[in-house]
């Protein structure tokens, strides 16, 4: 089964390592603007093969892609000192309307998962190009809020001494200072965290809550502090959702796409608990949310639908 990754700078190339290293598909392909950038990476990874998964991964070009099942869009160019935000997403819109169609001509049945950032306005921009092409939307999505959720289970399972797989609990909206973490829908053993607490004998205050939400919502900004940008826990949330598509596993997963039939949402691109399966996500999942958190979400998708239809405008 073949995966295309086209963008191999950090992200993609931490995705390449991550579905060798969890022997996910069976061949990777990997395209970048930069050749020897891709070549030197495709090298590079292909030494940690006789150490973890008989995978093939190459450098390559966009007809390397025909019958790629799926195809991870990591390209993307980097802030220049003094631009605005929507000068850098112009300049990104720019990137996905080139390597869209050029996915779409050679690999024109793939699924096309976005994980360049700002995520939910790129993915919606990827969809409106492969909509250009007659793609249905469904078929382009991103990563979303999927490591935002990942990081929440974790610091709520850390905080009661749970794994955080035996945590459910969401992060829904932008993957960005928007998010909403949806405390009143996260359990554990079917319980709600309060019952839990009770039972459990640990309490979770408001001041534990704020803390995880400070941890949850600023995770990348130290993270970025500290070593420049962000990598592994995106390429691990790349494989797990290429091992989903691949084996049209249903499972439940906070992606972006574009919102249909949810009141207040419909036609932005945001993460929601989606159902997802081999051609991408299924549906979206509306949470029986509270009244704060059905504002947080309403206050992050406006902004979403502002920006992202700002970025249209210019397109
Ligand atoms: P990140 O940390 O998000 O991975 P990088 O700047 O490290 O960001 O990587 C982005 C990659 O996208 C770079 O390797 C760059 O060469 C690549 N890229 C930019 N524009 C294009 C394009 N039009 N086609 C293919 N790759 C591109």
């Amino acid at each position: 089964m073949k995966i295309g990754i086209v963008g191999v700078g950090m992200v993609g190339s931490a995705s390449a390592f991550a579905l060798v290293m969890s022997g996910v598909g069976r061949e990777i392909v990997l395209i970048d603007l930069n050749k020897a950038r891709a070549e030197a990476e495709a090298n590079d990874i292909q030494h940690a093969v006789p150490f973890a998964n008989p995978l093939s991964i190459r450098a390559g070009v966009y007809s390397d892609l025909a019958g790629a099942r799926v195809v991870v869009v990591a390209a993307g160019v980097a802030q220049k000192p003094g631009e605005t935000r929507l000068q850098l997403l112009q300049r990104n819109a720019a990137v996905l309307s080139q390597v869209v169609p050029s996915i779409l001509q050679h690999a024109p049945d793939a699924v096309l998962l976005v994980v360049s950032n700002p995520v939910d306005i790129l993915t919606h921009l990827a969809a409106h190009f492969a909509g250009q092409l007659g793609v249905p939307p469904t078929r382009v999505f991103g990563s979303g809020t999927m490591l935002d959720t990942a990081r929440f289970r974790t610091l709520v399972g850390h905080h009661f001494g749970v794994d955080a797989q035996h945590v459910h609990a969401y992060v829904i909206g932008e993957h960005g200072d928007s998010e909403v973490l949806t405390w009143s829908q996260a359990s554990i053993a079917g319980m709600s965290l309060d019952e839990f607490s009770h039972v459990h004998g640990k309490p979770l205050t408001p001041q534990d809550r704020a803390r995880i939400d400070e941890q949850v919502r600023r995770a990348a900004y130290h993270i970025i502090e500290g070593k420049g940008a962000t990598y592994y826990g995106i390429g691990s949330a790349v494989a797990r959702l290429v091992d989903v598509l691949l084996h049209d596993q249903r499972a439940i997963l906070t992606v972006c796409s574009r919102i249909e039939g949810v009141e207040g949402l419909d036609g932005v691109t945001l993460s929601l608990p989606h159902l997802v399966g081999g051609r991408g996500p299924i549906a979206p999942i509306s949470l029986p949310l509270d009244q704060q958190e059905r504002a947080g979400l309403q206050a992050s998708a406006n902004l979403l639908r502002v920006a992202t239809q700002s970025v249209l405008k210019s397109c």
